[in-house]
């Protein structure tokens, strides 16, 4: 058995005896499906713009075409994305332990699509839009461009209610967090025996807080990343390798020995 497998197996041992485990997925578990983790998706097409300018209210306010084409662009690139065998694999782990809290920073829907029955989404979600004027939830448009190239604007959908303009309802920079959805995270980090954290660079907060607090209280903490970040000091464990690769190679071991 080398380095590998005795971290692996004593991950496996932490996972068979948690009541309570969170999984605290980002933009890294959807990498293998193909969606482009946020640094990535500033290189190419969209290098030239300001991500200030995509992701705010005020881009928004200023040029609502050019921030729905994008995001429109990244919900077609979602939609024609699958789910790869790390979303399967934690959707397979929920039926395996006592309880388990999803809790994601992303806005794609692989996780559902792969059969989680829920996902703490902290950042929104690209198929949630709203008013940007009154707020009130509004639907997807039917008529979806079948080749966005990420370029194009489109100017957004209006209101049913007031008329004003329809914005994707993700947390933009310099927005609050969806309290509710932030709190249940917090709990389940501060009352879980084990989180897993898998994917994300933990550089933006305060969501990089939840496995810092996790640990606080006592969890272990398990890192699935290929790289190096800031939570590799405080994780009990940290597994390097792709998420696809990793999370199904845990989860199976996991249920071969119980
Ligand atoms: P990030 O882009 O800051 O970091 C991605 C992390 O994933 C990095 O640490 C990287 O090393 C790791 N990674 C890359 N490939 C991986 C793989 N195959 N397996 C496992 N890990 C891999 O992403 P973040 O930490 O989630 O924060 C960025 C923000 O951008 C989030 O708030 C999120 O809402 C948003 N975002 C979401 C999506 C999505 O919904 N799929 C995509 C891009 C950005
Ligand atoms: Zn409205």
């Amino acid at each position: 058995m080398n380095d590998d497998d005795e971290l692996l197996q004593a991950v496996v041992a932490m996972v068979r005896r948690a009541r309570h485990v969170v999984v605290f997925t980002g933009a890294g578990v959807s990498a293998e499906s193909g969606i482009a983790t946020f640094r990535d998706a500033l290189t190419g097409l969209w290098e030239r713009f300001d991500v200030a300018e995509l992701a705010s209210a005020e881009g928004f306010a200023a040029d609502p075409g050019l921030v729905w084409g994008w995001y429109e662009w990244r919900r077609m690139s979602v939609m024609r994305a699958l789910p790869n065998a790390a979303h399967r694999a934690i959707a397979a782990l929920a039926s395996r332990v006592p309880k388990l809290t999803l809790v994601t920073q992303n806005v794609d829907d692989l996780h559902e699509r792969a059969g989680s029955e829920r996902a703490l989404h902290l950042h929104g979600s690209l198929f949630a839009p709203r008013c940007f004027d009154c707020g009130r939830p509004a639907s997807l448009p039917s008529d979806v461009p079948d080749e966005p190239d990420g370029g194009r604007r489109i100017a957004p959908p209006r209101c049913d209610s007031c008329g004003g303009p329809v914005r994707p309802g993700v947390v933009w920079f310099g927005e609050m967090l969806p309290e509710g959805v932030l709190q249940q995270a917090f709990d389940a980090a501060r009352s879980c025996d084990v989180l897993v954290s898998i994917g994300t660079s933990s550089l933006v907060f305060p969501t990089a807080q939840i496995p810092v607090d996790a640990h606080r209280a006592g969890a272990k903490v398990i890192q699935i990343n290929p790289n190096a970040t800031d939570l590799d000091a405080i994780a009990d464990f940290n597994l390097r390798g792709t998420a696809a690769m990793m999370v199904p190679a845990l989860v199976r071991a996991a249920h071969r020995c119980t």
